[in-house]
């Protein structure tokens, strides 16, 4: 594996800010063997002084270990710092073979050790650490704390990391990440929901069609229903009318879904409708 000079644009998936610190696409000990880690830190460096204080230690390195000392650096306003695209002397001795120096992304996040994290920071942390999963083709079970890879060290502090890694899970799994321009948006699935009104009784509308069609999907729309109704039960799919009998059959599948029997088809109950 090469210089990794594809991690700028990782990074911009976040949708974050990104800085690429001045020659980073030729910085490292050496080019970077593989990436089958992803190793966590924080800086300890001062608890104050902007943004990224320590950009010159990580870059640069301190008296008796040389920079790099990591690939990425990320702000306390959540920035993410492009440092090197070689390998980085962020973690040795590592007590796995996946988040070695030479096998392992490292990422060291401003904190003085024991301050609290600010949000958007850890949106960023958890964002890049997807990305690079994405990148790298790795499960989130290879992003680990230094702490969980080192017995010596302790950081990074507070985080849950059985938390981290469950969110990284989802932002993998889930819907792609947003361009390089702009602020996260929301799931299809969301879209579909916040477009989709609320139905109740007397209403009469085509999406009335749509609540009788997926309570028929899901078994919910027993023969009796539609036995009197001219047609059948194609009759029934077609009514456009929200009446006593299918407000009965909504709340028979919120009894069977454990939501609140209110017979009315909002959020709480497109969602399992549409099984998003
Ligand atoms: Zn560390």
């Amino acid at each position: 594996m090469p210089f990794l000079t594809q991690l700028a644009d990782v990074a911009r998936r976040t949708g974050h800010p990104v800085t690429e610190v001045g020659g980073w696409k030729t910085r490292g000990h050496g080019p970077q063997p593989e990436v089958k880690g992803i190793v966590c830190h924080h800086t300890a460096g001062p608890a104050a002084g902007g943004d990224y204080p320590s950009l010159a230690v990580v870059r640069d390195g301190r008296p008796g270990l040389d920079g790099p000392l990591s690939h990425f650096g990320l702000g306390r306003s959540g920035h993410v710092y492009v440092i090197a695209a070689g390998r980085c002397w962020h973690n040795a001795p590592s007590t796995s073979p996946q988040h070695t120096n030479s096998s392992s992304i490292g990422i060291e996040a401003e904190n003085d050790g024991s301050q609290p994290w600010p949000a958007v920071q850890l949106d960023a942390y958890r964002k890049l650490c997807a990305e690079l999963c994405r990148e790298f083709g790795l499960p989130a079970s290879r992003v680990k704390a230094h702490r969980e890879v080192n017995t010596a060290k302790p950081d990074p502090h507070s985080i849950d990391m059985n938390d981290f890694r469950a969110a990284v899970a989802a932002l993998v799994n889930g819907a792609p990440a947003p361009g390089p321009t702009g602020p996260p948006g929301p799931t299809w699935t969301e879209d579909i929901l916040r477009e989709l009104p609320l139905i109740r009784l007397g209403d009469d509308n085509y999406d009335v069609k749509t609540v009788r069609g997926c309570l028929f999907a899901r078994g919910h729309v027993p023969p009796t229903a539609y036995a009197g109704i001219q047609d059948g039960l194609e009759g029934w799919l077609k009514t456009t009318q929200c009446d006593n009998g299918l407000v009965e059959l909504v709340r028979g599948f919120q009894r069977a879904e454990g939501i609140d029997e209110d017979g009315l088809v909002g959020p709480a109950t497109w969602a399992p409708l549409l099984r998003v």
